[in-house]
């Protein structure tokens, strides 16, 4: 499962966005010989690219202009080229960013009554070939860079006018004014990129900048069990894992990671090393297929596998694609699957489907993928 990190370097100068302050300060110090200015320059930089969505460094203007025109010449402040955008009757804007080196990536915005959620990307494609996810059937896969995480971000607040939204601070009419979470739920799997998702991460977190607390960034993994301890610890963002059944005979098909991590693996690991903070929980998604995963026998497992772990399980309906094998279980379905593990006091809402006329579930923007066949 080793990945070619790194994509290639099409321009000289080094992109700011996406640097932790170290780096930045590192740089600084030898812009400027003097520590505490380098340090105070760190500040300035972070708030003119992260509070105000500025660009270019002669608009920065509390920094001198010599020290200007160096930072001009080292680096650029750039973001990704949004290149398709749609709209879904329901609001859900559906992103394809083209990258410097033209791989694809998506990034979706769904604006929700009480929240807004951007779903962003971690890696080119996936490696893990879930069934019936479309991302896997795509060729190529790569990690995506903090700067290319944190890009996804910013492309979409220069789209939707939020600086001069956050700057005047006026109150949110709607929540299509704001984003409120972080989802790593777009294509790729956050943890087989583990280091570029954790830098990008303390970006999203810096209160002095993006400023969304660790409530609300959520990482969702197939199961990469050693590193949800250590993502849960080191980065202190919720975890959502990708369950979709609760045999392995099953999940090996579904999630073929299940082949090296099992449930019990996965599970044991979650109640053992995982340690909760209050009142906090994990969410399991649980996709709902047409006779493969939804039986009453399959809540009620599923009801036992969590037992002991503070839970709450996220029921989607599939979105379905051309060339799909599965089919989406009816909505009766559904519910009697939903009203089992209620019983048991775990909550467990019915993901309301959106963006389906833009086909925005995971990997399903990129158009020109060629399709694998899948089996089961
Ligand atoms: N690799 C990570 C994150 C990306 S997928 C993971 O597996 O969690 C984000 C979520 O969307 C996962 O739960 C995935 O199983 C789900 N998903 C992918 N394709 C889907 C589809 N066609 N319909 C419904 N959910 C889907």
């Amino acid at each position: 499962m080793q990945i070619k990190l790194t994509s290639p370097a099409i321009s000289k100068k080094r992109n700011i966005l996406g640097l932790s302050r170290e780096e930045i300060l590192s740089f600084m110090v030898e812009f400027e010989n003097q520590p505490r200015r380098a340090s105070m320059r760190v500040s300035q930089l972070w708030s003119w690219i992260y509070c105000h969505g500025i660009t270019s460094f002669e608009k920065m203007t509390n920094i001198d202009k010599n020290l200007r025109t160096k930072l001009t010449k080292a680096f650029k402040v750039s973001r990704p080229n949004i290149e398709k955008k749609e709209m879904s009757s329901d609001g859900t804007i559906k992103y394809l960013l083209c990258l410097d080196d033209k791989s694809k990536i998506e990034t979706v915005f769904i604006p929700e009554e009480t929240r807004s959620t951007l779903c962003i990307s971690s890696q080119v494609g996936c490696t893990l070939n879930c069934s019936f996810c479309h991302t896997g059937t795509q060729k190529l896969v790569r990690n995506l860079s903090s700067q290319e995480i944190i890009g996804q971000v910013i492309a979409v607040y220069d789209d939707l006018g939020l600086w001069e939204k956050m700057k005047n601070n006026r109150g949110i009419s709607s929540y299509f004014e704001v984003i409120t979470n972080i989802v790593f739920m777009g294509m790729g799997e956050p943890l087989l990129n583990y280091e570029e998702v954790k830098k990008a991460c303390n970006i999203l977190m810096d209160n002095k900048g993006l400023d969304f607390s660790r409530r609300r960034v959520t990482l969702s993994t197939a199961g990469i069990v050693p590193k949800i301890k250590m993502a849960h610890e080191e980065i202190g963002c919720m975890i959502a894992v990708s369950l979709h059944a609760t045999d392995d005979k099953t999940r090996d098909i579904l999630v073929p990671i299940n082949k090296k991590w099992n449930l019990e693996k996965l599970l044991g690991s979650l109640k053992n090393d995982v340690n909760l903070r209050n009142s906090e929980r994990i969410t399991f998604e649980y996709v709902m297929l047409d006779g493969v995963n939804d039986t009453k026998k399959d809540a009620e497992r599923l009801v036992k596998l969590l037992q002991g772990l503070p839970s709450k399980i996220n029921l989607i309906p599939f979105n379905s694609w051309t060339g799909s094998n599965y089919k989406r279980s009816s909505s009766d379905r559904i519910k009697a699957f939903r009203d089992i593990i209620i019983k048991s006091r775990i909550p467990s809402p019915i993901r309301r489907p959106r963006g389906e006329d833009i086909m925005a579930a995971c990997g399903q923007l990129k158009s020109s993928s060629i399709k694998k066949k899948v089996s089961i």
